[in-house]
């Protein structure tokens, strides 16, 4: 068993919000002084920047989970409306 810590960051990073890419193609960047931000390697998309590398995963983890909200909803609508069809 073997924990990278390329990123050298406590907080466990969540999926790509852009293409689901997650583990190594998520890295840590320093985009400037002391300015923090998740980055894929997979789709170069790149997360909300912050002055503190566990606070920048909190924030790349936030656009996840609202990435996967809104998957969730979109593919709940679907669900209801195929099953509000098949009610009639
Ligand atoms: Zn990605």
């Amino acid at each position: 068993m073997s924990t990278q810590v390329s990123t050298q960051v406590s907080e466990p990073m969540m999926a790509c919000p852009f293409c689901g890419a997650d583990g190594e193609d998520l890295v840590m960047l320093e985009i400037d002084a002391a300015q923090y931000a998740v980055t894929c390697d997979c789709c170069a998309g790149i997360g909300p920047s912050d002055a503190l590398r566990d606070r920048a995963v909190m924030l790349w983890n936030g656009s996840a989970l609202r990435a996967l909200g809104r998957t969730r909803r979109a593919f709940e609508r679907a669900v209801t409306v195929v099953q509000g069809e098949g009610a009639r």
